[in-house]
């Protein structure tokens, strides 16, 4: 049974979430085995993905070490599912489900009605997006930045 460390509790309560829905994605994650996992085996990345949210998980087989969310909806990389891509560049990560090195990739970004291009990391085999921990504070400033826009 995974618990939440010390500092995530914080990081949940600056961020407005629950510790039950923290342990709901890992739980989920678990059951399904839909999640990534460092190829070095520290750390599994879960996530939850609602309408207007996407939300992370970051644990080991003790605790939840990080959690973030995301409102941009990932969707498929640029150039689609089965464009060649010109710098594919492994991840550190594998894909739980099907056994894959997911890569990093540029996957479209869409925010109320508007959409723009960024960093994830990608199982083509499951066509399955996920965002890392550095990534999502340059997610933070575009959702500012578009929410200005329309506004
Ligand atoms: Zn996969």
């Amino acid at each position: 049974m995974v618990t939440i460390s010390d500092e995530v509790k914080t990081l949940l309560k600056d961020n407005g979430f629950q510790e039950s829905d923290v342990l709901e994605i890992v739980n989920a994650a678990e059951a399904s085995g839909d999640k990534l996992k460092a190829a070095d085996g520290s750390v599994c990345i879960a996530k939850n993905v609602t309408d207007n949210l996407t939300s992370y998980a970051v644990y080991n087989d003790k605790e939840v070490v990080n959690c973030y969310a995301h409102q941009m909806k990932a969707g498929e990389p640029a150039g689609g599912w089965d464009a060649e891509q010109e710098t594919p560049l492994e991840s550190k990560y594998i894909c739980n489900k099907c056994g894959e090195t997911a890569m990093n990739m540029n996957v479209s970004m869409s925010f109320m009605g508007m959409s723009r291009v960024g960093p994830a990391i990608v199982c083509q085999k499951c066509k399955d997006v996920y965002v890392e921990p550095e990534m999502v504070k340059t997610l933070a400033v575009a959702e500012s930045i578009l929410g200005e826009k329309r506004a």
